[in-house]
């Protein structure tokens, strides 16, 4: 987060003019800064012309990381109570993350910063909707947003239902793919009240999930941009 030096500011106010979220401000001689609105781009350091902004620590939240007796490792981010900039957060899991190993990037939903942080520099998004007017707008929104950011996606229609078509149409009018279908059904929705996964609540699933997973990795291998 930056942090002013009084002594060696001329008060030229670039780095005002350069904050997108208005997070460091001229006002009369002092410049002041927002922690609350800062997301650390450091865009302020940088135009400075004579070295005032200077980037402090701030601790804004926390992460903790484990393993799976399988070997899997868990990366998670915890905002502090009363921060409201999650990128900073999603920006040290994502420096935990292993080279070379296949991540899987538990966004939160919409489409605001957090979101954009974690789908940022991924191979591929899989965006997953409900069969709702509300889900559909969501969905549009995060597509787009994928799209912008160059992060080819595709869809799971969570609690399908398949009487409501609208996500369907959507999809094929986009040219986007239906990866899976979870439908509606008490005995799923029960399973994960116990934090269960559907592969360990209903094991015939787990076909499915894995040829999700192939058909994944076959979309991010025919990107034309891919390294994977
Ligand atoms: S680090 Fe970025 S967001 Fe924060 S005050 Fe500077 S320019 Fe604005
Ligand atoms: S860019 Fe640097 S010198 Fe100019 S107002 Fe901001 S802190 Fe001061």
């Amino acid at each position: 987060m930056p942090e002013v030096d009084a002594e060696k500011c001329d008060n030229c106010r670039k780095c005002a003019h350069a904050c997108e979220f208005s997070a460091i401000a001229a006002i009369g001689k002092a410049v002041v800064t927002f922690h609350d609105l800062c997301a650390g781009c450091g865009v302020c350091a940088y135009v400075c012309p004579t070295g005032a902004v200077e980037e402090v620590e701030l601790r804004v939240g926390e992460v903790t990381s484990g393993h799976t007796d399988s070997g899997i490792d868990f990366h998670q981010g915890r905002l502090d109570v009363g921060h409201q900039r999650a990128g900073p957060v999603t920006t040290a899991v994502k420096r935990n993350i292993r080279q070379g190993c296949i991540s899987i990037l538990d966004a939160p939903p919409g489409t605001a910063c957090p979101m954009q942080e974690a789908v940022d520099d991924s191979d591929f998004c899989i965006l997953v909707t409900e069969p709702t007017p509300f889900g559909l707008a969501n969905l549009r929104e995060a597509a787009d947003t994928s799209r912008r950011l160059g992060v080819p996606c595709g869809i799971i229609i969570n609690r399908d239902r398949r009487t409501w078509d609208r996500i369907d149409r959507y999809a094929e009018q986009e040219g986007l793919e239906v990866l899976l279908r979870v439908p509606e059904e008490r005995e799923i929705a029960e399973a994960y009240s116990r934090g269960e996964t559907l592969a360990d609540a209903r094991p015939e699933w787990r076909d499915d999930l894995v040829a999700m997973y192939d058909r994944v990795a076959e979309l991010v291998a025919t990107q034309p941009s891919s390294t994977s």
